[in-house]
């Protein structure tokens, strides 16, 4: 007799029907049963039978499923003559993973469509395989009386099905029918319901008609619109202040896509994931009907398959690409009840469409690229909040995360269980979905930390969130450098343990010296690190008025390195108003609000003003990424060329000199040099800056391994670039796949530094 223990998530995604079957295929007796921890399988038969079964217990489980472990013990003969599916055991103290929500399946998405069905037309149809889970639990152990479905009794078919162990819908807790379940309703822009005897019909003709309407979905709400509508969609982006922020769209099939986008077999094995995230595709602007509104300027448009019943049925229906934007204004979190969006969306949305399965966790859509590999931008739906497994058996730990894409980590075993998006932390709202955000995980998790990370920087909303639980409840507080903690959530995620170089290239983060870096060469380890080299220092000129308008990162550059006396004449920058250029001087010889910043985002900043790409920008990143897609169009250029730059020692660390590189720029701008030519010398550059540097400290440190995180390498002419250059010299090169390079990472590696420097 065999005893087998299975974790991972393995509970609420049809994993004891599966086993049941299996064991019948094969002829084995015996029973499965969920504990709290885990499911229990014991299973007697003949030698070969049992082989198999265990092949298959990993390789043909259900969609939903995730194994972390199989564990199969033998014992003497208990003589079972069949195999039943036993009551569950519940054990104190114990603990499950929660599946996150999931994609509508090929079978429940086949039955929406088939006329003569049950589920006809039914936008919550589900089965175990797939729907609603994390965003309906309030509880473990999971089951229908601890999810927002226990108000809806299940009719007599439903229940049938929910207690047939040969049945899709075995256990599936959100199970629902017309007759039982959770049902739409249309209102208008004041919440007065609209009269219409098909609802999906008649969202869709508002749709068509150019109407912007307030879609509640599995995690919250959606604004969508017709994408080929620019009308429309510039409407949406004044409604919802959001003026050049690219937008996601959702197609309804995957040749759909491919009319509109260029999809690699990775790409389209990840749009059609279980998981289903938004990914960046190359857009065929030339030929595509979508609106050039919904990603201006870009290359990329962010796209992806519907996931909900809903979603199948409404694109379906409308037969045009929706833009599906998150239901919020700017950067607040996304909505999620109807009377919140009410309030909230009134003003954006011309029309609601509700439904009453109510929305326990706010979940925004998971946005991926694919570089080689799939890299997570944002990570929400379909992953979170399945861990991040842990080389090592983690103290109970609460990472904050910085500010901007704040995600916080909480630790237990093996597990780092890292939230989802939670937005950018600048204001109460966000503040709050954090707090309770924090609350559930401990919750479904059983953790209390004992120790708890920040960012250094004294500002964040997460800093003082920690410092005042901290003091409370007399918790360990621990600080973390932010570019620390960038490099080693890039480690941890590739399970390397030793000294590595990390090159953290992002926007801000707060040095050890006070001072802004962005621009780092760290040797790093889980435990510590040393700053051995950086970009030089220039001001911030007036702070965030740097960050919010890069030409003025440009002229704190020109000045800073090439003097006050530079000419502006020929260049873009000639055009900022002379009170203002004296201003920026003044404010340079005094210092005066500007703080000195090795930030490699600003770096791209100034060039993108400087030669004359984007002077101001309405969204994170915006001018280096438009620099960046000028310069992908020149890719192909067969003889790369850079820009010179030289690197100094200072203090002990190596100082990257960028005095040449602007003054070459400026020449180019001057010469009329196409910008595209610019933009591909200038990424190649920072290659070789990245390579050369990491030359120098290998010489010292003999470490022949380089981990790249921050922000910066979303810039995937960049990340392609310094890799290859990188390898092409030896070095073998970490990156970031399952959880994102820019500040959505950070709270994971926070939580992996606090682990290995606290006493407790
Ligand atoms: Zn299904
Ligand atoms: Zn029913
Ligand atoms: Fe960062």
């Amino acid at each position: 007799m065999a005893k087998i223990s299975v974790r991972g998530v393995v509970q609420g995604v049809g994993f004891r029907p599966f086993v049941y079957r299996l064991a019948q295929q094969y002829n084995l007796k015996g029973w499965v049963r969920n504990t709290s921890g885990n499911v229990e399988i014991e299973v007697e038969g003949d030698e070969e039978s049992f082989e198999n079964f265990l092949a298959d217990l990993e390789a043909k489980a259900p969609p939903m499923a995730h194994i972390e472990r199989v564990e199969a013990t033998f014992h003497p003969l208990k003589g079972y003559t069949g195999f039943e599916i036993c009551q569950s055991l519940s054990q104190q103290g114990q603990y499950q993973l929660v599946s996150p929500d999931i994609a509508t399946c090929e079978d429940c998405e086949r039955e929406i469509f088939h006329p003569t069905d049950r589920r006809f037309g039914y936008p919550f149809t589900n089965c175990t395989n797939c729907g609603p889970r994390f965003t309906i639990i309030e509880d473990i152990p999971y089951d229908r009386a601890k999810t927002t479905m226990r108000k809806f009794q299940m009719c007599p078919e439903c229940q049938q099905e929910y207690d047939d162990p040969l049945n899709r819908r075995f256990h599936a807790q959100p199970n629902a029918c017309p007759k039982c379940g959770p049902s739409l309703e249309l209102v208008n822009g004041n919440g007065n319901p609209i009269e219409c005897s098909d609802t999906i019909k008649a969202t869709s003709e508002l749709l068509k008609a150019g109407k912007i309407l307030a879609i509640r979905g599995l995690g919250g709400f959606h604004l969508a619109c017709d994408a080929t509508n620019e009308k429309a969609i510039n409407l949406l982006r004044i409604r919802k202040r959001r003026p050049s922020k690219p937008l996601a769209v959702m197609m309804s099939t995957l040749e759909d896509i491919e009319k509109h986008c260029l999809v690699s077999l990775e790409e389209r094995k990840l749009l059609q994931s279980p998981q289903c995230p938004i990914v960046l595709l190359r857009w065929k602007y030339n030929t595509s009907n979508i609106s050039p509104a919904v990603a201006p300027n870009l290359n990329y448009l962010g796209v992806m398959l519907p996931y909900t019943p809903l979603h199948h049925l409404l694109l379906r229906k409308t037969g045009i690409p929706l833009v599906m934007s998150s239901g919020n204004l700017s950067e607040e979190p996304i909505a999620k009840d109807n009377d919140e969006a009410l309030i909230r969306l009134s003003g954006i949305a011309d029309y609601f469409l509700f439904h009453n399965r109510d929305i326990f966790a706010r979940y925004d859509d998971s946005v991926y690229m694919v570089e080689g590999v799939p890299q997570a931008i944002r990570r929400a739906r379909g992953y979170a909040p399945y861990p991040i497994f842990l080389p090592f058996k983690a103290k109970q730990i609460l990472a904050c995360g910085a500010e901007l894409k704040n995600t916080f980590c909480l630790t237990k075993d093996e597990h780092a269980f890292l939230s989802q998006h939670i937005g950018d932390m600048e204001n109460e709202e966000t503040l709050e979905h954090f707090e309770n955000t924090i609350e559930l995980y401990k919750k479904l998790f059983r953790i209390e930390p004992e120790i708890v990370a920040y960012d250094m920087h004294p500002e964040y909303l997460s800093t003082k969130y920690a410092l005042n639980l901290g003091s409370e409840q007399g918790l360990n507080l621990i600080p973390v450098q932010h570019h620390h903690a960038h490099i080693v959530s890039c480690l941890v995620e590739n399970k390397v343990e030793e000294p590595v170089i990390g090159v953290a290239f992002d926007g801000t983060g707060y040095g050890t010296d006070g001072a802004i870096w962005g621009g780092e060469f760290l040797l790093a380890d889980w435990r510590s690190f040393q700053r051995v080299g950086h970009l030089e220092y220039v001001p911030l000129v007036g702070g965030t008025a740097a960050i919010k308008k890069p030409y003025r990162m440009a002229l704190s550059y020109l000045y800073t390195l090439l003097g006050e006396d530079s000419l502006l004449e020929g260049l873009p920058l000639g055009k900022v108003e002379p009170a203002e250029l004296e201003l920026i001087k003044q404010q340079l010889k005094r210092g005066v609000n500007s703080p000195l910043t090795s930030s490699a985002g600003r770096l791209f900043d100034a060039i993108s003003a400087l030669v004359g790409v984007r002077g101001e920008i309405d969204y994170e990143a915006q001018a280096a990424i438009e620099l960046e897609m000028l310069a992908a169009n020149e890719a192909g250029e067969p003889e790369l060329k850079a820009y010179p730059f030289s690197i100094i020692e200072h203090q002990g660390a190596k100082v990257v000199k960028l005095g040449e590189l602007f003054s070459a720029v400026v020449q180019d701008v001057k010469n009329q040099t196409p910008i595209p030519i610019i933009s591909l010398k200038f990424h190649n550059t920072v290659a070789q800056i990245i390579t050369k540097v990491c030359k120098l400290i290998a010489r010292e440190s003999g470490i022949t391994q380089v981990a790249l995180s921050g922000g910066v390498f979303q810039n995937r002419l960049l990340l392609k670039l310094a890799t290859s250059a990188l390898e092409r010299e030896g070095f073998s090169v970490l990156t970031h796949h399952l959880v994102p390079c820019n500040d959505g990472g950070i709270s994971l590696g926070q939580a992996v530094i606090a682990n290995f420097n606290s006493q407790s």
